[in-house]
C-alpha cells in the first residue's frame, strides 16, 4: 500500500453546543486539515495520486467552510460543530469527490484547531 498526505488551512468561527466552557463562545480558529490518501495502484508516472489533484479535492470540500460561522453551514446547523465531527464530514466530503479513475480511498481526515489539538476522524468500530 501506498499513502500520501496533503494539508489545507481554512479560517472560520463556531461555537460548541451543549458545552460549558469557553469554547460556547463565538470564537475563530484558523483550522488545520490533513488528509490521508491510500491505494496500492501507481499510474505511469509512478504517483498514486497528483498532489495539485488532490489539493483541488480538499479545496472544494472545504469552499462552504472557508470564512464562514460553521454553526450556521450544514451539517452543523442541528449538530454542535466540533473538530471531530468537521473531520467525519471532511472524511465524507473528500471521499465522495476522489477521482474514479484513481484506485484510491481517504484513510483518515486530520483537523487541528490549533497547534497543539488535534482531532482524527477514520472509519471503524472498538
Ligand atoms: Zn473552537
Amino acid at each position: 500500500m501506498y499513502e500520501i498526505y496533503r494539508e489545507c488551512t481554512f479560517a472560520a468561527s463556531h461555537q460548541l453546543r451543549n458545552y460549558k466552557g469557553k469554547c460556547e463562545r463565538l470564537h475563530g480558529h484558523n483550522w488545520r486539515v490533513g488528509i490521508h490518501i491510500v491505494g496500492d495502484a501507481l499510474d505511469e508516472a509512478g504517483m498514486l495520486m497528483d498532489f495539485r489533484e488532490l489539493d483541488a479535492v480538499l479545496k472544494e470540500a472545504l469552499e462552504s467552510f472557508d470564512h464562514r460561522h460553521l454553526n450556521e453551514v450544514p451539517p452543523f446547523i442541528d449538530e454542535s460543530p466540533s473538530s471531530e465531527r468537521l473531520a467525519a464530514e471532511l472524511f465524507t466530503r473528500v471521499s465522495a469527490r476522489l477521482p474514479s479513475h484513481r484506485n484510491v480511498r481517504v484513510r483518515c481526515c486530520d483537523v487541528w484547531e490549533n497547534d497543539l489539538s488535534r482531532a482524527r476522524y477514520y472509519p471503524g468500530s472498538l
